[in-house]
């Protein structure tokens, strides 16, 4: 009988030494890693498997593999938290496993089994568990991918892959409290296409929108906000985050449209408000728009989510040499209101009544 994903059993080869942890209060984003990670490989006519939790090391890989030269990998991005009982907490992270499903088939990379994956995960947070810093706003890290690693220089799917998860303990986001960023609107380079990539977290999406951002930063804005990519005109994202405008009382975030990210974020963000009866839609919304509703006074609030920042206020939005200044240049109510109860349902502080907390136990 072929072995099934169901019957896979894990392997654990568990580190003779551990590192030292790091200090909670020097933490970053994305250079420290644990002890561990996890492993399985696709081989074609076999499926996934070898599923393994191995001490974090350096990977072998032929200078042929097709990830190196034509980019077929996907990636993810979550956050484990401990909560005040002791307890490891995900967020939903089951929308992540179905994301990663969905990037992969537009990647033309084989599905992975989203339970089996999400358990792996488990596992190897329950080895990890002493990685997780405790500090008022830190988190660890997950970040789950794929590579594809034959050594072919055809352009072909490739026949064999790794999935791999990796974890880093993260430092507070905001940690002199929240500061509104200034935003560059990008004129000249475009982020994706409809019919293009820009839905799936694949690692070309993100090389390509280096180059903007460079120049952004350069002019001492902290990111661009991304217009589409045919007429330049409609709202796409920020960043890689999704964006959220407060106009005359209603909530707005462009419609998922092939070329904007379907952010979990996002989508919890839109659930949130319904809950609270505030008025949210997603539809297009024009960069013209957002100026004329700018100009009326009632541009209130502007935000970017994401899984990194949870809320990211923006305070100011650049354009061909105008600015718009939004709030003062504070954080808004409702941005406070969002994070604040976003974060306090991520690490068990506040109620779930939604069931988003996945408890690891
Ligand atoms: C990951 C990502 C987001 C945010 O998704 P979350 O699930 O909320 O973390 C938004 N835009 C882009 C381009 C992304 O890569």
């Amino acid at each position: 009988m072929a072995k099934t994903i169901e019957n896979l059993e894990i392997e654990y080869q568990l580190a003779p030494t551990k590192k030292q942890k790091p200090n909670p209060n020097e933490l970053g984003f994305g250079r420290i890693f644990t002890d561990h990670m996890f492993m399985m490989d696709y081989t074609e006519g076999i499926g996934w498997h070898d599923p393994r939790i191995l001490p974090y090391q350096p990977i072998t890989l032929d200078p042929s593999a097709k990830v190196l030269h034509y980019g077929q990998t996907v990636f993810e991005g979550l956050k484990a938290y401990l909560s005040q009982d002791d307890k490891i907490l995900l967020f939903r992270p089951e929308k992540n496993m179905q994301r990663m499903n969905r990037s992969n088939d537009r990647m033309c990379i084989p599905p992975i089994d989203e339970k089996f994956a999400l358990e792996a995960l488990k596992s190897l947070l329950r080895v990890e568990k002493d990685w997780i810093p405790k500090a008022e706003g830190t988190s660890l890290y997950i970040r789950p991918f794929i590579i594809s690693t034959e050594p072919f220089l055809g352009i072909s799917p490739s026949i064999s892959y790794h999935f791999m998860i990796t974890l880093s303990p993260v430092g507070a986001y905001y940690k002199e409290g929240i500061n509104p960023v200034k935003i560059a609107v990008e004129g000249e380079f475009v982020r994706a296409v409809k019919g293009g990539t820009g839905d799936a977290k694949t690692g070309g999406n993100y090389a390509a929108s280096l180059k903007a951002q460079i120049a952004a930063k350069n002019r001492g804005y902290s990111e661009v906000l991304w217009l589409d990519g045919r007429e330049k005109k409609y709202i796409e994202e920020v960043g890689s985050m999704n964006v959220f405008f407060k106009i005359g009382g209603e909530v707005v975030t462009p419609a998922l449209n092939g070329s904007i990210l379907d952010g979990i974020t996002r989508n919890s963000i839109i659930e949130l408000l319904k809950y609270w009866n505030v008025p949210v839609v997603e539809r297009q919304i024009s960069l013209e728009e957002v100026i004329q509703a700018y100009n009326d006074g009632k541009l209130e609030e502007a935000f970017g989510t994401g899984t990194a920042a949870v809320i990211s206020p923006i305070g100011e939005f650049a354009w061909e040499g105008k600015k718009m200044i939004i709030n003062d240049g504070k954080t808004g109510d409702l941005s406070k209101k969002l994070y604040d109860t976003l974060t306090g349902i991520q690490t068990g502080e506040l109620p779930d009544p939604f069931g988003w907390r996945v408890v690891v136990d």
